[in-house]
């Protein structure tokens, strides 16, 4: 096995999913965390939270979108967007998506998977997740600002996070792993259990850089508590 290199892998083959703990020693470490994810996530098996909530302090600010891992990301250049949970400041890293859904709210998968990754001084990470279905009705992304700009060309974008999140605020929580290698945990989870329309022309911007099918398979549950707010 290779020590602690950034191997490539897959979604499928010699380097999907089932083989990627046995790609490199850094992978296997992830691995070893026993609460990975993607789950399926079911309103009749959450608990009443115990922690207090998560608040979302996201503004405009500069982006650049980058592709690696198998998908798209958005990177913030100054890092200003933070969410704060349990008194510890996450600030936001990098905006991704996986097509389809990783979680699976009552047994329905969606088209579109963003994920929203925090960092705290630690290094330790926390995810937002929000589905989407896709949709032609909307000439552009979501919830857009009318300031934001996005382009592509000169890899240069400014928006305000917010506008992937929805106007429900009912989210689970749990926690799990990265989804993708090295997946590691433990990491907070956050996903909500509304579903959001996104413009099929913006997820077709990056047709040649994302992999479809970009979603690692659902993880056992294990018994662990998920708790909805
Ligand atoms: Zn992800």
């Amino acid at each position: 096995m290779k020590r602690n290199m950034d191997v490539p892998w897959s979604y499928s083959g010699d380097n999907g999913p089932e083989h990627w703990h046995t790609l490199c020693d850094w992978y296997a470490e992830g691995a070893q965390f026993p609460l990975q994810s993607p789950i399926a996530l079911v309103h009749d098996e959450t608990e009443e939270p115990i922690d207090q909530d998560l608040a979302f302090h996201y503004r405009r600010e500069q982006f650049t979108e980058k592709e690696f891992k198998n998908t798209i990301h958005f990177v913030p250049f100054d890092k200003e967007s933070y969410v704060t949970f349990q008194g510890v400041d996450y600030h936001l890293t990098d905006i991704h998506f996986h097509m389809p859904s990783e979680h699976i709210i009552d047994d329905e998968q969606q088209e579109l998977e963003f994920h929203l990754v925090h960092m705290n001084e630690e290094g330790q990470n926390l995810v937002v997740g929000i589905l989407f279905r896709l949709t032609d009705k909307l000439n552009w992304i979501c919830n857009a600002q009318d300031d934001s700009i996005w382009d592509f060309e000169n890899h240069v974008q400014w928006f305000d996070p917010s506008m992937f999140l929805p106007e429900r605020t009912h989210h689970f929580h749990y926690v799990g792993s990265l989804t993708t290698p090295p997946t590691k945990g433990p990491i907070n989870w956050f996903v909500f259990d509304w579903v959001g329309e996104m413009s099929r022309k913006f997820i077709q911007e990056f047709r040649e850089e994302v992999l479809e099918n970009n979603n690692r398979p659902l993880q056992d549950r294990k018994e662990r508590p998920i708790y909805f707010y």
